[in-house]
């Protein structure tokens, strides 16, 4: 199942055509999309029982050509956790240590933007990352991760924008602060349950400026998997429906280069995970 936010309103969306949940089953579930995700068990029940119309003019196609109407699947995250140099490879760039433990900081929930949303730059050191981002389905703490899978409602496509001239301000570096100007999380463009996915612990990851492919990977190089994440966070957080887990991105960041590159005004950053959609963040 995947559930877009189109105008505030949640909609379930597919291949073939979708259908607004508000109108769905006498209104009994209303168009919150926060509140679908917490339902989505209860969804494909009643879906599986009244095989409802989908309208073409709700596919994931026809929604992917109107992003600017799509707010992000999830709008009112308790927590939003991220993971730092959780990809071999990122590592190496940076010329930091591989962790031997997960790296955790936040996304302040007021930079979360829809898939389609503009970013104005800051400054002129914001750094792209495309990253899988998890949504918490059933929260909990100490979640053994054997459990975790089960505790994720989907996936979707998210950017841990980051302003590298703040993030390296102090020493340590200051990586929350850094990355949560307005609209430097923007994610979707819907989210999409497990079972859509082949295999949804090993989807490609790319991102891409015009024609030039600026990261490239598969999920599966994480050094810390979705499961092991969730497990380590619940360890210490209580989990809560609607959470997100940003983590960690490849290898390919702009200040990891020689010269370092950064985010121009004009450009246009498209971020694709495999089988969960595309985001285009314009620069402005
Ligand atoms: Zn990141």
């Amino acid at each position: 199942m995947r559930i877009a936010n189109l105008d505030g309103t949640a909609v379930i969306t597919s291949v073939g055509g979708g259908f607004r949940l508000a109108e769905a089953d006498g209104g009994s579930f209303g168009g919150d999309p926060d509140d679908a995700v917490a339902r989505i068990p209860e969804i494909e029940a009643w879906m599986a029982r009244a095989r409802p119309t989908l309208d073409p003019a709700l596919s994931m196609g026809a929604l992917e050509s109107q992003l600017l109407r799509l707010g992000p699947p999830v709008t009112r995250p308790r927590q939003i956790f991220a993971i730092g140099l959780n990809y071999r490879s990122h590592a190496d760039e940076t010329g930091m240590q591989v962790p031997d433990h997960p790296m955790i900081f936040t996304k302040f929930p007021s930079a979360l933007a829809g898939p389609g949303a503009s970013v104005v730059l800051p400054a002129d050191t914001v750094d792209w990352e495309v990253e899988l981002v998890a949504v918490i389905g059933r929260g909990g703490r100490d979640i053994a991760r054997s459990d975790a899978l089960a505790c994720v409602a989907g996936f979707c496509v998210g950017q841990d924008l980051s302003e590298r001239t703040l993030q390296m301000a102090n020493s340590p570096a200051q990586f929350s602060l850094a990355k949560s100007h307005a609209a430097f999380a923007p994610i979707g463009p819907w989210l999409t349950t497990l079972d859509e996915l082949p295999d949804p612990l090993d989807l490609s990851i790319e991102c891409r400026l015009g024609s030039e492919t600026l990261q490239s990977a598969r999920t599966s190089q994480m050094i810390f998997d979705v499961s092991y994440q969730i497990s380590y966070l619940s360890a210490v957080c209580e989990l809560y429906v609607g959470d997100l887990v940003f983590t960690g991105t490849p290898d390919g960041v702009g200040f990891g280069r020689t010269p370092p590159r950064y985010l121009a005004a004009g450009d246009v950053l498209i971020s694709v995970i495999e089988g969960l959609g595309t985001l285009r963040t314009p620069c402005v």
